[in-house]
Formats: structure tokens, sequence, C-alpha cells
């Protein structure tokens, strides 16, 4: 307990995304949001930025510079990176400046529900070697549904559905545990993969990652009838990339039902990963869900149709949750409130 004063708006939530890593800090609120990318001098290995200034360089980095994101498909791919990307988003949110103060923030992290013995080491050794004095794990799905104000805690099942870069995840939550869960590595990035593909082939262009998360944002859609209600005409966007065959840069008019034609294939997988959830959940709670519907949460639910596409095709009420990028930091957020009751709930600690 000594300690716990002095530690006290030191300890911190983070949502240690694919696509963005978001920091929570207690008695504030969201302080930080960035994208997870930073950018290294490849030969002092010194890393140059870190978040939006670092992703601006994507894919247009010079020789000697890397721009990278360190998660990939939800779980740490570079971890000398991460921790990188954690030391300095956790020193800018609690206002630490050159070397590491002691004692460091208590840090509540979440992880994919999907992720190994392994991957869930790796997060918790890059959170406390980027300076963390307690690191607590808490599932992703489960932040989630208490960040878009779910009643977790009650006996009934509530379906939350978190479409982030690297993975979706679906669970159905109930009396502070999850019931049925499923996660796969398919989202907003396997969105942008194809999209790239589909304008290579429709037009001969290559784009890159960043370009296709463009076209995405602008013209993307899940489902014919919403788009056009919500593009009332504009639906195509010039589209600047690298003739495949000449090498030369042109440009070529992506068209939304050419993207459409593209996400169908990541959409249907979602799709299919909200079914077989419902499948796994016991008869009680599916019932819950038919009544309460199911919601959406990560940046992926923000795709256009992406919510009356899942209606549909499970019969059930589907809505998007209000700021569905910031839910999974707020369920932190709202754990690192409670961080001394949390061992109790449903973190395990490290
Ligand atoms: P993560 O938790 O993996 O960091 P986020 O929940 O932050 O992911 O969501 C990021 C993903 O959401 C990216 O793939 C991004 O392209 C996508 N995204 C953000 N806004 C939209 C939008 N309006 N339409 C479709 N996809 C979106
Ligand atoms: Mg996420």
């Amino acid at each position: 307990m000594a300690g716990s004063r002095q530690g006290r708006g030191q300890d911190i939530g983070i949502d240690l995304g694919t696509a963005n890593t978001l920091v929570y800090l207690r008695g504030k609120g969201i302080v930080l949001n960035e994208p997870s990318v930073i950018a290294v001098d490849r030969k002092t290995g010194e890393v140059l930025s870190v978040g939006a200034e670092a992703k601006r360089t994507l894919g247009r980095t010079p020789e000697d510079v890397v721009a990278s994101r360190p998660l990939q498909d939800g779980v740490i791919a570079d971890f000398e990176g991460t921790r990188h990307l954690l030391r300095h988003l956790m020193a800018k949110a609690t206002g630490a400046t050159g070397r590491w103060f002691r004692p460091g923030p208590r840090v509540v992290v979440c992880v994919p529900s999907g992720i190994t013995g392994v991957e869930r080491r790796a997060v918790i050794e890059a959170v406390g070697s980027a300076g963390a004095r307690s690191v607590h794990l808490i599932q992703e799905p489960m932040a989630a549904a208490i960040g878009a104000g779910l009643p977790v805690q009650e006996p009934t099942g509530s379906m939350v559905v978190d479409i982030g870069g690297g993975t979706t995840e679906v669970a159905v939550v109930s009396m502070g545990g999850m019931v049925a869960a499923g996660s796969i590595r398919v989202a907003g990035d396997r969105m942008d993969e194809v999209i790239a593909k589909q304008v290579k082939k429709d037009h001969g262009l290559l784009i890159g990652e960043r370009t296709a998360e463009e076209v995405k944002l602008a013209i993307g859609s899940a489902e014919a009838a919403e788009a056009a209600e919500a593009f009332e005409g504009a639906d195509e966007l010039e589209v600047r990339g690298r003739d495949s065959v000449l090498g030369l840069p042109r440009t070529a008019l992506v068209t939304a039902a050419q993207v459409r034609e593209a996400v169908e294939e990541p959409v249907a997988e979602i799709v299919a990963e909200v079914k077989r959830t419902l499948d796994r959940c016991p008869p009680e709670l599916a019932g819950d869900v038919m009544g309460q519907g199911i919601v959406l949460t990560g940046g992926g639910a923000l795709l256009r149709g992406l919510d009356r596409r899942i209606a549909r095709e499970t019969g059930l009420p589907v809505r998007v949750a209000e700021n569905p990028l910031d839910c999974v930091v707020v369920g932190s957020g709202k754990c690192v409130e409670e961080i001394e009751e949390l061992r109790r709930t449903f973190a395990v600690s490290a």
C-alpha cells in the first residue's frame, strides 16, 4: 500500500493497437492517441520519430530511414520497436522527461483474447522494460465492452465486436467474464491489402498501404445501399500510384463498387466469425444477445454499411458504439481508476 498514493495519477491504461496506441491517464482521461508507427535510422538504430510524425513517412522513407509498424496481426512483431513506441508514449503521457523517473506508472494494458502465452509475455515484458512499475493485462474484448458502456457485470449476455487494424475480436460477456469469444487476424489492414490488390488488377496501378487506407476511408463500404446514401454521387476517387508495367507514376479513377468487391472477402470472414461466436454461446445468453443486439467497436466499425451487413446476416440488431476508436482505452482506463480492486475482477497481474 505504501507508495500507492505517490503513484496516484501516474497510473495509465494503454490500448496497444496494431494501428493506433492510446493512453489513458488516471484521473485525466485519454491523453494520447498516436498511430503505432516508428521511424528508425537504419545505421545507428536511433528512433527518429514516433506516432503521427512517423506514419507520414511510411512507404516514402529514404534508404537510411525505416518506418515500420512494430505490431502486426494484433501482436508484437518487433519487440525493440514496440518498446521504443511504449517508452516514448508512456513518458509523454505521464510528463516524464529525460531519464525515466522512479517509480514508473502502474499500467493496465489490453491484449487480444486469441494470443499465445509467449505473445502475452512479450507484452508484459515490453511494457515493463519501457518503465512500468507493474503491468496488468486485460482481455481486449472485455475492455471494449466496458468502454462501450455494456453491462458487463450483469447476469445478461452482451456481444461486442472489436474490429481493429490487425484483429477482429468477438465476445459475449456476462457477469464480468467472457462466456464465448472468437478472434481472427482479419480486420482493417486486410481490407487495405485487398484494396491495393484490386487497384492493381483493375487499373494496373501499384499503391502503398497508406494510399489503400485512404481509399477505404474515402469510398469504402460493405453494402451497396448504404454507400449510395453516404456518397451522394461522389463515389469514386482519383488515386496516385505507380504503373505496374512501366514503373511510372500516374493516376487512376477507383470506384466504390471496385472497393466493395475487394473488401467483400474480409467482410465475409468477419461476419462468419460473429456467427461462429453466436453459435458457441450458451442458449440463455444467446437469447440476451438477441434482445440487446451487437455493439461494434474499433476503427473497422466505421466502414460504411458494416453494421447493416452484420444485422442482415445475423438477424440481430447491430449498432456502432459512440467513439468506437476510443472504447478499448476507455475500458482500460476504467480499470485503471479501480486498479486496487483489479486483481479481484478481470485482470491478471504480472
Ligand atoms: P487497432 O486497435 O488495431 O489499433 P483501431 O481500432 O485503432 O485498430 O482501428 C484502426 C483501423 O480502423 C484501421 O485499419 C483503419 O483503417 C480503420 N478505420 C478507421 N476509420 C475508418 C473508417 N471511417 N472506415 C473504415 N475503416 C476505418
Ligand atoms: Mg484495438
